[in-house]
């Protein structure tokens, strides 16, 4: 079973939903109504080995990591990060004890409350973060692009990936990429501005834009076009690519962990989001009729280009 079928099994087995589920399984959070105010739900789990190496990963780099994949989710939902729980441990207290101090950092830089938790000994780092956020304006879906709507992505492609592929080559350099690699910056402002401009669908890309891009497809019924030659990819990145002998266009498109927002909207809209932020939004493509996300290459298709599966 790959992830996909482990959701959609675990989603076929639902008890009916209580009123104050807007949005249930299936986007970036839930959604619930709580009196008078909508807020956002989501949970992310790391585990030692599978998503991070402890060779090159700190325990507060972990910590610092669990908080902010999670803020990165509820950005994704045009949110505003306010509390989370954390449960997780390590095999030794003082490993457990590094990893939360990651956790505070992260609390302290999202601001961001940590309601409690739970600690254990485990066999190897593992960490889960539990997040609500607070919603000032309708939450954005997977769901809403429509056939017309540009797609456009924050900041940079592939700078999580690249740095990974120098640590995984005993490489400490470049410390940029490195630090996108271990603490990457979710983008929470941008997404609060999204949701206000209405935007038609965001997510937030963490298992790879072949993968993400194909999300959004299937949760609102279109099809998408990507041109690779569009990809917003950093100098750094293609030495770094050049150097390992890997195609840059094609690491940014798979390669994950980018947690940078990818945005459905009207050409209007993607300008007016794109004059209200600090750094770059790039259009890197177009929502068609039809399924299923095509990556185009010089105008030809590119076959098999996927991202990353947690089951895998
Ligand atoms: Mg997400």
């Amino acid at each position: 079973l790959n992830e996909l079928d482990v959701i959609r099994k675990l989603s076929s087995n639902l008890p009916d939903a209580p009123e104050e589920v807007i949005v249930g399984i299936g986007d970036d959070c839930a959604v619930i109504r709580l009196g008078d105010r909508d807020w956002v739900a989501a949970a992310d789990m790391l585990v030692s080995g599978h998503h991070f190496e402890m060779a090159w990963s700190t325990p507060e780099d972990v910590g610092y990591k669990a908080v902010a994949v999670n803020v990165s989710d509820v950005a994704a939902m045009g949110a505003t990060p306010r509390f989370i729980l954390v449960s997780g441990g390590a095999d030794d207290s003082e490993t457990t004890l590094r990893c939360m101090e990651g956790v505070m950092q992260a609390c302290a830089e999202f601001d961001v409350f940590p309601l409690g938790g739970d600690t254990t000994r485990a066999a190897a780092l593992t960490i889960d973060v539990a997040i609500l956020g607070e919603l000032t304006a309708p939450p954005v879906l997977r769901s809403g692009a429509r056939p017309g709507d540009l797609l456009a992505v924050t900041g940079e492609l592939g700078a999580s990936a690249a740095g990974l592929l120098a640590l995984q080559n005993d490489h400490r350099e470049p410390e940029r990429l490195i630090q996108k690699h271990l603490r990457p910056e979710p983008r929470t402002a941008a997404g609060r501005i999204a949701a206000r401009l209405r935007v038609s669908a965001m997510l937030d890309l963490s298992d790879g834009l072949a993968t993400d891009a194909k999300r959004i497809c299937e949760a609102s019924g279109v099809g998408c076009r990507v041109e690779l030659e569009k990809l917003p990819i950093s100098e750094d990145t293609r030495e770094i690519c050049a150097r390992f002998d890997r195609d840059a266009k094609e690491l940014a498109a798979t390669g994950g962990e980018d947690y940078e927002l990818l945005i459905s909207a009207p050409e209007d809209v993607v300008t007016a989001l794109s004059e209200g932020l600090e750094f770059p939004l790039t259009v890197i493509g177009s929502v068609i009729e039809g399924e299923g996300a095509i990556f185009l290459r010089n105008g030809n298709p590119v076959q098999n280009l996927s991202g990353w599966d947690h089951f895998s």
